[in-house]
């Protein structure tokens, strides 16, 4: 066998293997093979379970229809999205009061996509990342060679890190709220802090919104209703939660004009990287992205929202009733719990597979940070739910 003398990326030799879900996987095999008859009850899934709402479903099998018309097919896409999508998105962020143009909205195939090609138009600035948190921030940095600092969450601060104690330097900062893995969301005062402290130091935000849809209450729906932060801030989301998009792949990145480093608008940036390396979201989906976020799509979705938040409110009364720690659950899909009896995370999961047969994600898969910790989440038919929280209840 030769071997190829190329230069590799050797930042990639830096990540280190993301073993959670494939040991997961093994650990429930493992115990399938014992009790084949065991019924698994599954309470760790990240991915939506109801099906695309009706309007929304519809619009992309007319436009489906339509590139099989002579007359209405079309070809490639704007890169950075259809007017009607990118209009779509700023008329939703009207509702919540926050002015957004639509030159500003770049339509893409998801929030990872970006949030992992977001890292592109930066330099070498120290990066600050939540721990626990979604990991591809993380790896995507690693892959850039990116010096990396946490931002710790614990259970005393709510899992919602703050800027006391940082040097004062120029950062790339990624905020998620509501958080993956840990459901806590950031108050409109807790962001003004981050917003002050980024226009202060000149540090730029990420702010992943990807669960904004689960809001309920008196939190921000985005970075851009805090003052001061068109100038510090990029906002990704994503339809992948909010309407069932998980499968269809679609997301988007505000970078608003005023975002500047220097004499350069990272707005300019991004088109640049975007018009070069992304030919846009297939229209079918840029379609059913527009129906999701029409009043008619929004209020479907929002019912598959609520029966997940639900779905969720089962599993706070039963954390409650036996008195334990935890966060989320509220404004997000997903309850991050303490480990009874100072379990480790894993043990937890152990324990949890063999007395009740439920599957959770142990929370040190998110981070450091996530030792001790079990994340719970809401993504499942109601009767898999009861059953679960029945179980719990006896073993708890
Ligand atoms: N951001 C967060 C915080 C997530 O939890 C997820 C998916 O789980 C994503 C982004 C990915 O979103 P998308 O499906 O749009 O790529």
């Amino acid at each position: 066998m030769t071997r190829s003398n190329i230069k590799i990326n050797e930042n990639y030799l830096n990540l280190k293997e993301s073993y959670l879900f494939s040991d997961i996987k093994k650990r429930v095999a493992a115990f399938g093979a014992k009790y084949p008859d065991a019924e698994l009850i599954r309470m760790g899934v990240g991915d939506v379970t109801l099906p695309i709402a009706g309007p929304v479903a519809r619009a992309m099998q007319r436009a489906c229809a339509e590139l099989g018309g002579k007359e209405t097919f079309r070809g490639y896409p704007p890169e950075f999205g259809y007017d009607f999508v990118r209009e779509a998105i700023a008329a939703y962020y009207a509702g919540f009061g926050v002015n957004v143009a639509a030159d500003e909205v770049f339509v893409s195939d998801g929030a990872k996509c970006d949030v992992g090609n977001l890292t592109e138009i930066f330099g070498d600035n120290p990066v600050l990342i939540p721990d626990p948190v979604y990991p591809a921030y993380l790896d995507s940095n690693i892959m850039a060679g990116r010096r990396v600092g946490f931002l710790k969450g614990s259970d005393e601060n709510g899992f919602l890190p703050m800027p006391d104690g940082l040097d004062e330097d120029a950062y790339i900062v990624y905020l998620c709220s509501p958080n993956n893995p840990t459901g806590a969301v950031y108050t409109a005062a807790q962001l003004k802090v981050w917003v002050d402290f980024a226009n202060r130091t000149g540090s730029v935000i990420i702010y992943d919104n990807a669960y904004e849809a689960f809001i309920r209450g008196d939190f921000p729906h985005s970075i851009f209703e805090i003052e001061g932060a068109r100038v510090c801030a990029i906002e990704v989301s994503s339809l992948s939660k909010t309407a069932g998009f998980t499968g269809v792949r679609c997301g988007w990145t505000v970078v608003p004009s005023q975002l500047r480093a220097g004499d350069v608008t990272l707005k300019s940036l991004w088109e640049r990287r975007q018009s070069t390396k992304f030919n846009g979201v297939s229209y079918p989906v840029q379609r059913a992205a527009e129906a999701a976020l029409s009043p008619e799509g929004v209020a479907a979705s929002r019912e598959q929202v609520s029966y997940y938040l639900e779905n969720a409110g089962y599993i706070r009364a039963l954390l409650d009733g036996k008195g334990m720690r935890y966060t989320g659950g509220d404004s997000s899909p997903y309850i991050w719990m303490k480990c009874p009896a100072g379990m480790g995370s894993w043990d937890f999961f152990d324990f949890l597979l063999e007395r009740a047969q439920v599957v959770g994600t142990p929370g040190s898969g998110f981070g450091a940070c996530g030792e001790g910790w079990f994340r719970l989440t809401s993504f499942a038919e109601r009767e898999s739910v009861t059953e679960g929280v029945r179980r719990l209840q006896e073993v708890l």
